[in-house]
């Protein structure tokens, strides 16, 4: 006998789908496909003007070529051919101002987001941030090493974030294996979901993600072919909004529809199939335990659950983390750092009773205002508007005030990174791009040379995760509230009569026993009322596909009062999940700068990193090559290890303004210079202001702005300011 308020079978359960990734068919009739996206006005009547103006070019050219044959007068030819110049001159001024609309100001913005993106990488790789792995065998797609400074801002980053959410939070932490067992991963819906939708080059069998064929092919006719119309604009954009909603047959329909090939070879392409983006292994050297790498870290947290509710003495809420790497075989990598096949996640699982997702510390986040990009605002073509938070959460836009909480959390952890604000979006997912257990989902968005790029994903996931693993492994995962005093409830109790069905249904008997004790309250009272007019009711089976006769012999309903002592329930999970790489490689495109060299003869690379993420904190130099120097330089430099502030001497001959330019090329913040044996200078990156301070101060100096105890405003207005015609670049 089961309760009514029993769990839903998983097989229910994965019969929807269950991660961003899987597709699910929407509507793509004409009536709302063009419509829903409304383009930018100014966009709009641009095109419309273009296309005016093509025309009118073309009737005067005709114009032209009709005067000659008919052997006009020479100035009456002359007019027409001036007409037809003023046409061309006017055809292009607008095809100027719409291509600096469609590519974001700029004129030729498309172009300067790529040149941008080279120099950035350019500067990245010769300064080893990172370096493609497997280099000297031609590397391999999606997989990166990080070089020392890349390291370094990599452990930075962790370090910021265990502080920032571990610590501030008293969350558990875990590290489990990347291998993981089928069994975890098939519970979970990765092994049957967990793919992306591909297609091949019917030819050579190069293979590529279908979505992003389609994504290219838009955004390519967007920037580059003025000529089509503001309706055939608006269709793109709309493909473009709702591109993770298509299904596998709808995207096949659009790249059949818009003749897209594949891109290397023009061969055609074959339909989208879906392809799992798990790397599969087998555990052990038998080869019958097959396994998984991970594609994510939460799985580990889930298994876990029983165990880390125990030890934070079965309260709730608790939030248990993990930071390790995942894994996804990704079809065709192609957007550097951002798209990889190996990668570092932070997750953070937060457990919360369903029935209570208030959050004792929203207070302090509700006051913040950012960018939000609500599904209503996405859906009419708005675009995202600073909104505070807690006007979000108490108009219900946020679901609730625990995802609202992370949401405000993860604003500020980007934030004090160095990421931009104002190219930083939380981004709701549309109704059909969430999973079906979803409550709500927001993506951290972030704005690079690649577009608007999801680098945090916060989703309020409800009671999914575990009550998949409750089904698979039978171990309950599931939470206690006790009560002060026995309660007296009503129950609704469902008994199937198994001996009646077994008899009437034989075989079938375990699925109608399953469907009788799955009903919701109000179904079973519907039948109980029913059996007892009329002694038989039709029961839809669905795992049977029919209908089947219930007798009022073959199950009893009844309400039953009981005395709990406690309730038992699944909890919800509130899971923010950080793609660290995506993190940090926008935050080199944010921090990254050019500057003029002083002699104004080349442009100076800069990283203004806050001392936070900065690779090396400071650097030495003694000014000249003088032992006395070098001596001051060790000293000062056995203090900053002392108080443990990454740092390096640089005792190179090479000139002071190089040695400056070096360091901020890898956004050093603080440079200490040598030029006495009592004092020194320090310099700030990006102001290259100087101030004198004794050797003795130094470190302390460099440790308490590096630390955030003190500003930089502060020490320039404290310590007196240097000022040297040789000294700088
Ligand atoms: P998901 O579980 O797909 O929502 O991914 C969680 C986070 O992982 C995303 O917000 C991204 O920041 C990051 N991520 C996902 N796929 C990749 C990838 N192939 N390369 C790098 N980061 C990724």
């Amino acid at each position: 006998m089961r309760l009514l308020s029993s769990l839903l079978s998983s097989s229910t359960l994965l019969a929807h789908n269950f991660t961003s990734r899987l597709r699910i068919p929407i509507s793509f009739q004409s009536h709302n496909f063009p419509r829903l996206f409304s383009m930018d006005s100014s966009e709009a009547s641009l095109r419309n003007a273009l296309s005016q103006k093509l025309s009118a070019v073309e009737a005067q050219g005709n114009a032209v070529r009709a005067l000659k044959a008919a052997g006009a007068a020479k100035p009456e030819i002359d007019a027409a051919i001036e007409a037809l110049n003023g046409l061309k001159i006017e055809k292009a001024s607008i095809e100027k101002q719409l291509q600096a609309v469609v590519s974001g100001g700029g004129g030729d913005g498309s172009l300067n987001r790529e040149s941008f993106r080279q120099t950035v990488s350019n500067t990245l790789e010769r300064r080893l941030f990172y370096i493609p792995s497997f280099k000297i065998y031609r590397g391999v797609a999606g997989l990166y090493d990080y070089g020392p400074p890349g390291c370094a801002v990599k452990s930075n980053v962790l370090a910021f974030w265990r502080q920032h959410f571990v610590l501030e939070e008293n969350m558990l932490e875990v590290d489990c294996p990347c291998v993981t067992p089928e069994v975890v991963l098939k519970a979970s819906g990765h092994v049957d979901k967990f793919t992306d939708l591909m297609v091949k080059d019917e030819k050579t069998g190069t293979c590529y993600r279908a979505d992003h064929l389609l994504k290219d092919f838009c955004n390519e006719k967007l920037q580059k072919d003025l000529s089509i119309s503001s309706e055939k604009a608006a269709e793109l954009k709309q493909i473009l909004a709702v591109l993770d909603d298509l299904s596998a047959d709808q995207l096949g329909a659009k790249i059949k529809e818009y003749g897209i090939t594949a891109p290397d070879t023009k061969n055609p392409l074959s339909d989208p199939y879906p392809f799992n983006l798990m790397f599969q292994t087998s555990i052990g050297p038998s080869g019958l335990l097959p396994g998984y790498m991970r594609p994510e870290t939460a799985q580990g947290i889930f298994v876990n659950f029983k165990d880390l509710y125990y030890y934070n003495g079965n309260k709730l809420p608790f939030a248990a983390a993990q930071i390790g790497q995942a894994f996804r075989n990704e079809i065709s990598p192609r957007q550097g750092l951002l798209r990889v096949r190996e990668f570092t996640l932070a997750e953070i699982e937060h457990f919360v009773d369903p029935e209570d997702k208030a959050h004792p510390k929203f207070a302090d986040v509700a006051n913040l205002e950012f960018l939000m990009f609500p599904r209503e605002e996405q859906m009419s073509g708005k675009s995202a508007r600073k909104i505070p938070l807690g006007e979000a959460v108490s108009k219900g836009t946020v679901n609730n005030e625990t995802l609202g909480y992370f949401i405000g959390r993860v604003y500020l952890f980007l934030t004090r990174l160095g990421i931009d604000k104002d190219r930083l979006r939380f981004r709701q997912h549309l109704a059909n791009e969430m999973a079906h257990y979803a409550a709500d989902c927001w993506d951290a968005e972030i704005e690079c040379s690649y577009g608007w790029i999801e680098c945090v994903g916060i989703a309020d996931r409800s009671a999914y995760d575990l009550h998949a693993h409750t089904e698979k492994s039978g171990v309950p995962l599931v939470a206690h509230e006790k009560f002060a005093e026995p309660r007296e409830v009503e129950k609704l109790v469902i008994a199937p009569v198994k001996k009646e069905l077994g008899l009437a249904f034989k075989g079938c008997q375990k699925n109608v026993v399953e469907a009788l004790e799955a009903m919701k309250e109000k179904e079973a009272l519907e039948m109980k009322a029913a059996l007892e007019s009329d002694g038989e009711v039709e029961f839809y089976v669905c795992t049977l596909g029919k209908n089947v006769l219930i007798k009022k012999s073959m199950v009893a309903i009844s309400k039953e009062k009981k005395k709990e002592h406690q309730r038992v329930f699944t909890p919800s999970v509130i899971e923010p999940s950080f793609g660290i790489g995506r993190i940090i490689y926008c935050l080199f495109e944010h921090s990254y700068y050019m500057r003029p060299s002083k002699a104004g003869d080349e442009q100076l690379n800069v990283f203004r990193f806050p001392p936070l993420v900065a690779p090396i904190k400071c650097t030495v130099f003694p000014l000249v090559q003088n032992q006395q120097y070098e001596e001051v330089a060790k000293v000062i430099s056995k203090s900053l290890t002392f108080s443990g502030i990454s740092h390096k001497i640089d005792i190179t001959g090479t000139s002071i303004g190089k040695r400056y330019a070096r360091t901020d090329e890898l956004g050093v913040p603080f440079a200490i210079t040598v030029d006495s044996a009592s004092s020194v200078t320090i310099r700030e990156r990006d102001s290259k202001d100087q101030i004198r301070v004794s050797v003795e101060e130094a470190a302390t100096v460099v440790k308490d702005v590096t630390d955030g105890l003190r500003t930089w405003e502060d020490v320039w207005s404290t310590f007196p300011h240097h000022t040297s015609a040789s000294a700088e670049d």
